[in-house]
């Protein structure tokens, strides 16, 4: 997609600190990281979000591919103790860029809750 900003990164014409890429999937650093070690993990081409896996679209071999490189990358960015992987989805998951992404977090120990994630409270 052209004005998509991943697409953009994994086609080189935005550049990113590249920490793994192979055919279908490429991992970069977040520009704004949440966690000591924060990893961005895409499948090359693009998929809008984790909403849109389907056997019929027959992406389901591209997350595959982004889970085999995650585990790749926690084993060289030394996160043997454990990480937490992310997938927001669309509005209400405070998605921001509309080319599915996984969050790598890891480097410190996380929270018992998925705090973050839990409903924005309105008066509730
Ligand atoms: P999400 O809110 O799940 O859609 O996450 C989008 C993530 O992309 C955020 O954590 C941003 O910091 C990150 N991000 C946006 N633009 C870039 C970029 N050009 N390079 C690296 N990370 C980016
Ligand atoms: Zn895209």
């Amino acid at each position: 997609m052209t004005d998509c900003v991943f697409c953009k990164i994994a086609a080189g014409e935005i550049p990113s600190e590249t920490v793994y890429e192979d055919e279908s999937v490429l991992a970069f650093r977040d520009i704004n990281p949440q966690a000591p070690t924060h990893i961005l993990v895409i499948p090359k081409e693009h998929i809008a979000s984790a909403a849109d896996i389907s056997p019929e679209s027959g992406n389901s071999a591209r997350v595959a591919s982004c889970f085999e490189a995650i585990a790749k990358i926690a084993r060289s960015e030394g996160l043997g103790g454990g990480f937490r992987v992310i997938t927001n989805v669309g509005e209400d998951g405070g998605q921001t860029v509309r080319h599915l992404h996984f969050h790598l977090l890891g480097g410190v120990k996380m929270g018992d809750s998925l705090t973050g994630v839990l409903p924005h409270r309105q008066g509730v």
